[in-house]
C-alpha cells in the first residue's frame, strides 16, 4: 500500500478504536485464514470469580482460605485475585474479626501452575493439578471428582495443598465476553477459522470453546508452545493472526503474521502486537480485517 493509503486507513482505524502500527499489518490482515485466540482475558472477560469451595481434610474452610490468601496475595494472576477476594468475603460472613495470616516465606511463582511457600511451619501450594504433580502431592478420587465436575462446567479449579495433602479447592469461573460467540460465527462466514490456545487445562478450555463455537483447542500451552502453534499453521501456508492479552501471549503475537492485542491487556502484549484493539472488544478483529480488505482492494 502507498504511504498515503496506509495513513488514511490508520486514521480511520484509530477513530474506530483500532490502533494499527504501520503498513505491514494492514497489508497482511486481508489474507488472514486462521485466527488463534487466547482464552483468559481474550475470549473471556479476564475477571474470574470463585463460585464454589470445598475442604477435603481436617482443616476448616477458614484455614484453607487463610493459607490460600497468604500465598495468592503475592500473585498478580487474575485467579489469585479471585481467591483472595473470596476468602475476604468468607471471613466477613463468618464475622471473623481476626486478620488472616498473610505472612509467607520462600514464596515462589510456578508459571502456568500456581504459587507456593511456607506459612508458619506449614508448606502451602496453591494451583492446578500440574503443580500438585510437580510436588508429588497426591490427587485422590474425591478431589479428582470435584475437579472434573467443575471443569466440564467451563470452570478452573484451584487446589490448596497444606503439608503435602490437598486440604481444599476453589472453583473459579470467568465470564465470556458477550460478543465472543457472535464474532467467531461472523469470522467463519468470512471464511476465517478460529482456534483456541490456553495455559488452562483441556477440559475447561474445551468447555469454553464449545460455548463460543470453536472446535479446535490446544490446552496447557506455555508461551513458547503458543508461538509454536502459530508457526506450525504458517508452515501449512496459512496466514495466521493471534489475538491475546497476556505476557504469555507475546511470543505468539510476534510470531503471527498479524498480532492483535487486547487494549486492556498487559503492556508487554500491546508492545508485541501489530494491531491494538483499544476497546478490548472482539468485534474489532473484524473491523481490522475489513479495513485491510478495503484498503488493499482500493490499491489493486
Ligand atoms: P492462562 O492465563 O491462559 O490461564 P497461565 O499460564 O497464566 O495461563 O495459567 C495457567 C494455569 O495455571 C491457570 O489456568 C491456573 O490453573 C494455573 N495458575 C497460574 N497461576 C496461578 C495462581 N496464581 N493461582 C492459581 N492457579 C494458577
Ligand atoms: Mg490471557
Amino acid at each position: 500500500a502507498t504511504p498515503t493509503a496506509v495513513m488514511v486507513a490508520s486514521g480511520k482505524g484509530a477513530s474506530q478504536g483500532v490502533l494499527i502500527k504501520g503498513g505491514h499489518a494492514l497489508e497482511k490482515a486481508h489474507k488472514i485464514k486462521t485466527i488463534v485466540f487466547d482464552k483468559t482475558g481474550t475470549l473471556t472477560v479476564g475477571k474470574p470469580v470463585v463460585v464454589s469451595a470445598v475442604v477435603f481434610s481436617n482443616f476448616t474452610m477458614e484455614e484453607v482460605c487463610d493459607m490460600a490468601t497468604a500465598a495468592e496475595a503475592n500473585s498478580e494472576h487474575p485467579i489469585a485475585k479471585a481467591v483472595v477476594g473470596h476468602a475476604k468475603r468468607l471471613r466477613q460472613n463468618l464475622g471473623s474479626n481476626g486478620e488472616p495470616i498473610v505472612d509467607i516465606k520462600e514464596f515462589e511463582v510456578h508459571p502456568g501452575a500456581g504459587v507456593g511457600g511456607k506459612v508458619g511451619h506449614r508448606t502451602v501450594l496453591v494451583g492446578n493439578r500440574r503443580l500438585m504433580r510437580a510436588f508429588n502431592v497426591p490427587v485422590g478420587p474425591k478431589v479428582e471428582g470435584y475437579i472434573s465436575e467443575n471443569e466440564h462446567l467451563a470452570r478452573t479449579c484451584v487446589l490448596v495443598a497444606i503439608d503435602g495433602e490437598v486440604a481444599g479447592a476453589f472453583s473459579v469461573t470467568d465470564p465470556l465476553k458477550p460478543e465472543a460467540g457472535r464474532v467467531i460465527t461472523f469470522l467463519r462466514s468470512m471464511g476465517i477459522s478460529s482456534i483456541m490456545v490456553t495455559g488452562d487445562n483441556l477440559a475447561t478450555g474445551t468447555a469454553v470453546a464449545k460455548e463460543v463455537g470453536i472446535d479446535t483447542v490446544f490446552a496447557e500451552t506455555d508461551p513458547a508452545g503458543k508461538a509454536d502453534k502459530i508457526k506450525e499453521l504458517q508452515l501449512k501456508g496459512t496466514t495466521v493472526a493471534m489475538v491475546g492479552d497476556g505476557i504469555n501471549d507475546s511470543p505468539a503475537l510476534v510470531a503471527a503474521d498479524v498480532g492483535m492485542a487486547i487494549g486492556a491487556g498487559t503492556d508487554v502484549a500491546i508492545e508485541a502486537a501489530d494491531i491494538v484493539l483499544i476497546k478490548s472488544n472482539l468485534e474489532d478483529v473484524v473491523t481490522a480485517i475489513d479495513l485491510s480488505r478495503k484498503t488493499m482492494s482500493r490499491i489493486r
